[in-house]
């Protein structure tokens, strides 16, 4: 595995893959690598090759407030597991790489981004935007690797890329889980003894509202509260926001007629979590609508 650290070789190679016609693919991540990210990397060495994976912590998508000096970053493990699993390129560019002084622009997916995170996180998605489009522009990738753990970033993503008529497809992998359910996050290494605990929380909330659905229960505002009652249940943990919303306007829905996504996000111990739960809805004829809940 090639470790690059320049934006002008990245390019370099990502060009030189695409002249040959070579299927390049790209996971984006920061790092702290888990089996979530590792999931998307054996998903592009399933279809692409060569497979390029960035590190690059993106300090434009934290808040002032935020974790970033503290961020997890285990870049000699990273480099371990990623090249046991046959990575072409490692993309870590160092910040001024990426930043330089005098950087002045930003991508901005308008109606998509100020709800859900962006309301907790004013600026998160800005940056993830910007970070994404120079990274695809950088490496030229055919196709590029994201998780569903991160909904509604996959959505804003899917929705630049088509906008600006990009010339890379957005692949969606599903929500890797530990055993108890906790979706695996880097920020999971904050937890620790009541808090881990606490955290399975989301999940089970989610679980909730996966059996009230199965049970045959559509209107949004109930189903929210059958979730919600698990999280506020739990001491040390302070929810943020339970919601039902159209998987692709991200809008609240009253009544669940097409597909959406559950969201939750909730405060543990000094860590915020998210997870969610797809639901897709097919709307049947005599019989009703079959439904199908994946977490
Ligand atoms: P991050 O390093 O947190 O920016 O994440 C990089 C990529 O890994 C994103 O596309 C995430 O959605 C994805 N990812 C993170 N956690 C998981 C998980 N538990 N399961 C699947 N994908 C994940």
């Amino acid at each position: 595995m090639e470790i690059i650290r320049t934006v002008a070789w990245m390019k370099q190679v990502g060009r030189a893959a695409r002249q040959q016609d070579r299927l390049l693919g790209l996971v984006p991540t920061m790092g702290a690598l888990h089996e979530g990210h590792l999931s998307l990397v054996r998903a592009a060495r399933a279809q692409c090759s060569p497979v390029v994976v960035s590190i690059f912590v993106n300090p434009k998508q934290f808040g002032p407030s935020e974790d970033l000096q503290k961020y997890p970053r285990t870049f000699a493990a990273d480099c371990v597991a990623l090249e046991a699993l046959g990575v072409d390129y490692l993309f870590a560019p160092p910040v001024e790489e990426m930043y330089p002084s005098g950087f002045r622009t930003g991508v901005i997916v308008e109606g998509l981004s100020e709800r859900l995170e962006g309301r907790s996180r004013p600026g998160h998605f800005r940056g993830v935007a910007t970070v994404v489009l120079k990274l695809f522009e950088i490496v030229q990738p055919h196709t590029a690797f994201f998780g569903r753990k991160d909904a509604q970033q996959l959505r804003i993503i899917s929705q630049m890329a088509q906008d600006l008529n990009l010339d890379t497809q957005i692949a969606t992998c599903p929500i890797v889980r530990e055993p108890d359910g906790l979706a695996l996050s880097s920020r999971n290494a904050y937890l620790s003894g009541d808090s881990r605990r606490a955290a399975t929380a989301l999940y089970r909330s989610l679980e909730a509202l996966r059996s009230t659905v199965e049970a045959g229960e559509r209107d949004a505002s109930r189903l929210v509260e059958s979730a919600r009652k698990i999280l506020v249940s739990e001491p040390g943990v302070a929810v943020d926001y339970v919601e039902i919303v159209d998987a692709e306007t991200l809008e609240p829905v009253v009544n669940l007629r097409r597909t959406c996504y559950a969201l939750v996000a909730a405060v543990v111990g000094a860590t915020r979590l998210i997870d969610n739960a797809l639901i897709e809805i097919d709307p049947g004829a005599q019989q009703g609508d079959s439904v199908r809940v994946t977490l």
